[in-house]
């Protein structure tokens, strides 16, 4: 008889109790998308080894998306071709579709008598509508695992947490339980017939092909690169994480926050690789607080704030200190195209505008500068959060995350942040302005890097 694994089970929490049918577990896939280290694909693989039953894995794409793929779908797709062959290598079937698991997922579940359906843990709106509604329409049991935090999300709160300095000792002090090591994803039972349409491996094949050759700025996706980006962040970066990661001129950061929002690579396996690591103990304090306590703390935000990016999601004091400063006059105010193309009157604005177009990603601590000067430069807070949010999930690769979301929050609505001293437009919001930024890095050279990388791109 096989025993549950206390350390996959304390992961997952019912959505909803149903009757388990005689056919296969099915595994949502859809912010983990990798086969190894994902804590919701050994859930749904013990699940399936101790009833003797098959584990499919399925995964959606918006019928659009297929057709107009944005930068971040084809990231995403080519990912999924390399994972498509791990699966095949570990005889699992795994199936990309169009569609929505809102739509197709009861029509599926229902045509196979799957056993139970199994999905991995996203804090934001559109899965959680998702689950709500599949709660409504499944007879199954709806299970869900939190694959992407270290300590689960509703373990480590219940509530949302108001600073970093809230959440901090809470997933410190559950830390060392959790980060644990992935136990071996073992052969599932074998596929024993042969589904029907639309479920064929050609299928994925066919789908995926257009889109392999297609470049992604300067990121090779998939869970192979990914590691291999750790590793040599690891190696060569760590070290000096602490002094060079605010310095856009010097490469500091670890650049893996795509692969991480895709889930090609698994947060709790950067954190175990780190924390095992010979580097020098502040740069991995450092990393470690980033990725672990900033991170879950984005999570906690969506969680719990339903209106995450919305101006009533911000803090009351907040909400209030940029209310009064409603009618301020504004020196510049600019459209969402202007802002789009980079057409406002400083420099260093639109430098980050054309890395972010381009590069499709744009440093952190420019990310904070650039969110701001939007709130400067826009007629309401409302306009500014709808304008940061649009282009940051437009460009960006690792967009349409909830740090994303929350690091909009933190530099237009003051969320996790404190008020700082009353001035124009921005209230008690912390200010930050080009000057500020030159205190910090050399920003000519950086607009003169930025400028050269991208006039070569063009003339190519
Ligand atoms: P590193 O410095 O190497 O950090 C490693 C990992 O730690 C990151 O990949 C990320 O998972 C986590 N991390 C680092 N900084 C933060 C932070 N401030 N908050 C939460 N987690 C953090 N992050 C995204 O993943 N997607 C976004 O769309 C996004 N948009 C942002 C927009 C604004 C306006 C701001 C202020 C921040 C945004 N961030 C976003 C958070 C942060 O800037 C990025 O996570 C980080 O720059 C990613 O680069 P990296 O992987 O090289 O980071």
């Amino acid at each position: 008889m096989i025993q549950k694994n206390r350390d996959i089970v304390r992961r997952a929490r019912e959505v909803k109790p149903g009757r388990r049918g005689k056919g296969p577990v099915i595994y949502w896939m859809d912010r983990d998308q990798r086969i190894t280290d994902n804590w919701a694909l050994l859930y749904a693989q013990q699940e399936a080894l101790i009833r003797d039953v098959e584990l499919l894995i399925i995964l959606f794409i918006d019928k659009q998306q297929l057709t107009s793929p944005s930068i971040q779908t084809v990231f995403q797709l080519q990912g999924l071709a390399e994972l498509a062959s791990s699966a095949e290598a570990l005889n699992i079937r795994f199936f990309i579709l169009p569609g929505s698991a809102e739509r197709e997922l009861p029509r599926i579940c229902k045509a196979l008598d799957a056993h139970l359906l199994v999905c991995d843990f996203s804090p934001l709106r559109r899965k959680r509508q998702t689950l709500h509604e599949l709660g409504k329409t499944l007879t199954i049991p709806i299970i869900e695992v939190d694959a992407h935090n270290i300590v689960p999300a509703w373990v480590v709160s219940e509530k949302k947490e108001y600073a970093a300095y809230t959440l901090r000792p809470k997933v410190h002090r559950l830390l060392e339980d959790y980060l644990t090591d992935f136990p071996k994803l073992e052969n599932p039972p074998q596929p024993r017939e042969e589904l029907a349409h639309p479920f064929s491996n050609k299928e994925i094949t066919h789908n995926l092909a257009p889109y392999l050759q297609m470049g992604c700025g300067g990121f090779k996706p998939g869970q192979t690169e990914a590691e291999k980006r750790m590793h040599h962040f690891i190696t060569n970066g760590l070290d000096h994480y602490e002094q060079r990661r605010n310095n856009p001129n010097l490469a500091g950061q670890s650049e893996l926050s795509s692969y991480l929002h895709f889930g090609q690579l698994s947060p709790q396996r950067l954190a175990l690789e780190v924390s095992r690591s010979h580097a020098h103990q502040s740069g991995k304090e450092t990393f470690l607080e980033e990725l672990v306590v900033r991170r879950e703390l984005s999570d906690n935000f969506c969680l719990y704030e339903q209106g995450y990016d919305t101006f009533q999601g911000f803090h009351p004091w907040a909400q209030k200190s940029l209310a009064e400063h409603r009618g301020d006059r504004r020196d510049h105010t600019y459209t969402l195209s202007q802002l789009e193309n980079g057409e406002t009157h400083e420099a260093l604005w639109n430098t980050c505008q054309l890395d972010l177009v381009c590069g499709h990603k744009l440093h952190g601590y420019l990310r904070m500068y650039w969110a701001k000067k939007i709130l400067e430069w826009t007629a309401s807070p409302e306009e500014a959060l709808e304008y940061a949010i649009v282009l940051n999930d437009r460009y960006s690769i690792d967009g349409t995350d909830p740090n994303g979301y929350t690091g909009i929050a933190w530099s237009i609505g003051g969320i996790h942040d404190r008020a700082w001293p009353e001035r124009p437009v921005y209230g008690k919001i912390r200010y930050m302005n080009e000057r500020g930024c030159r205190r910090k890095f050399d920003v000519d050279s950086y607009i003169k890097s930025v400028e050269k990388k991208y006039a070569e791109k063009f003339s190519s």
